[in-house]
């Protein structure tokens, strides 16, 4: 999901773009995509942009009497700058504006339509719209630390939840966790001063940082790579391979459709979070701490994995390939041939889960290889 540093890129290249401009023409492709009923998309077009602004995780383009047209990328969703009369692109595309110098494209990959379109009078109903979080920009280090503790959550929770702060994700909450040498699972109401702190300076130098790094990669042009795995992140999406402060494996906890990446040592005191679909399967082999000799000697990405964390890797395939002979004890655990899959452990599920046309069960080891039958 485009988050903060991203959003504000795309505010800067609209603006420098369409400020001034008139909107000529405005169509929506995918009927879904617009949220809002009155006033109508026509009511924006033949009128001049007077602004663009993020708004939390939307961009709002702002018209004469108070009418903002209202983009919500969510996860797939991504704009596009085609001058020339260049076409946009035929599947993904859900709604165009055209401009004088070119036309705004708002596109989403995959199936999911989760992105949406508001025509909005006032700025009331603009704000409306938002969750009501803050902006981590406007708050002052007292501020910031009353918010968090309001209620007490993890702070992960915490740091990408809407209603409490505003333009933060999965991805830049990763890496704020890092800066700040905290865990992601630690709690709001029992961090300390100083944590509490750190944890501030975190969000506005990461913010900052990834912010003035893209505006430079992006230079004058539209922003055309817009990712939340970026090379140069810390922890977020870098699943083991070594924390750029201290060679540990970076770990990981899986939710339902996203993830959580950390560096055991420099967050957690060497202490690898359950992660409770992975733990609950492999019970006592899963692996409590990092690697003793990596903590003495440094890991590096080659060596690091303990051996109970190795044994804990080894332990899937087996699983797998034990089901595997006897696919009546996989139709009996589906919520295990569901993890087995998320971990590409198997690649298909096996053939007794009324799921007759499918092949059986290939285990594959670590690396994504096929395991040869035994
Ligand atoms: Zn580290």
């Amino acid at each position: 999901m485009p988050e903060l540093p991203d959003l504000e890129i795309y505010v800067e290249a609209l603006a420098a773009r369409i400020g001034g401009q008139v909107l000529r023409k405005a169509s929506v492709r995918n009927p879904f995509v617009l949220r809002s009923v009155d006033p109508p998309l026509a009511a924006i077009e033949g009128r001049t942009v007077v602004g663009v602004r993020r708004q939390a995780k939307r961009i709002a383009i702002d018209f004469p009497d108070s009418l903002h047209l209202v983009m919500h990328l969510m996860i797939a969703g991504r704009l596009r700058w085609l001058e020339h009369g260049r076409a946009p692109p035929a599947r993904i595309t859900l709604a165009t504006f055209a401009f004088d110098n070119g036309t705004l494209a708002m596109t989403e990959a995959g199936t999911k339509r989760r992105a949406s379109l508001h025509v909005v009078r006032g700025d009331e109903a603009l704000a409306a719209l938002g969750a009501g979080g803050v902006e981590v920009g406007e708050l002052d280090a007292k501020a910031f630390a009353a918010r968090l503790r309001a209620e007490n959550h993890t702070l992960k929770r915490a740091l990408t939840d809407p209603r409490i702060l505003s333009g933060i994700g999965n991805a830049y909450s990763d890496e704020i966790l890092h800066r700040a040498k905290l865990s992601p699972l630690a709690q709001t109401a029992k961090l300390d001063d100083a944590a509490m702190l750190r944890l501030y300076a975190a969000t506005r130098d990461v913010l900052r940082e990834w912010t003035e790094r893209l505006r430079t990669q992006t230079g004058a042009a539209f922003p055309e790579k817009v990712t939340a795995f970026r090379a140069e992140m810390a922890v977020h999406g870098k699943f083991r391979q070594p924390c750029p402060v201290c060679g540990t494996p970076v770990q990981r906890i899986v939710y339902a459709e996203n993830e959580c990446n950390y560096c055991p040592r420099c967050q957690t005191n060497g202490v690898v979070l359950a992660d409770r679909a992975l733990s609950r399967l492999l019970h006592k082999s899963f692996p409590r701490e990092i690697c003793a000799i990596g903590r003495a000697k440094g890991c590096t990405g080659a060596h690091a994995i303990c051996r109970r964390q190795r044994v804990a890797r080894l332990r899937l395939p087996l699983i797998a390939r034990r089901h595997s002979r006897a696919s009546g004890a996989f139709a009996r655990r589906p919520r295990m041939v569901r993890l087995l899959l998320s971990r590409r452990v198997i690649a298909s599920p096996p053939r007794r889960m009324h799921l007759a046309h499918r092949a059986s069960p290939r285990p594959l080891d670590c690396d994504g290889h096929r395991i040869a039958p035994s």
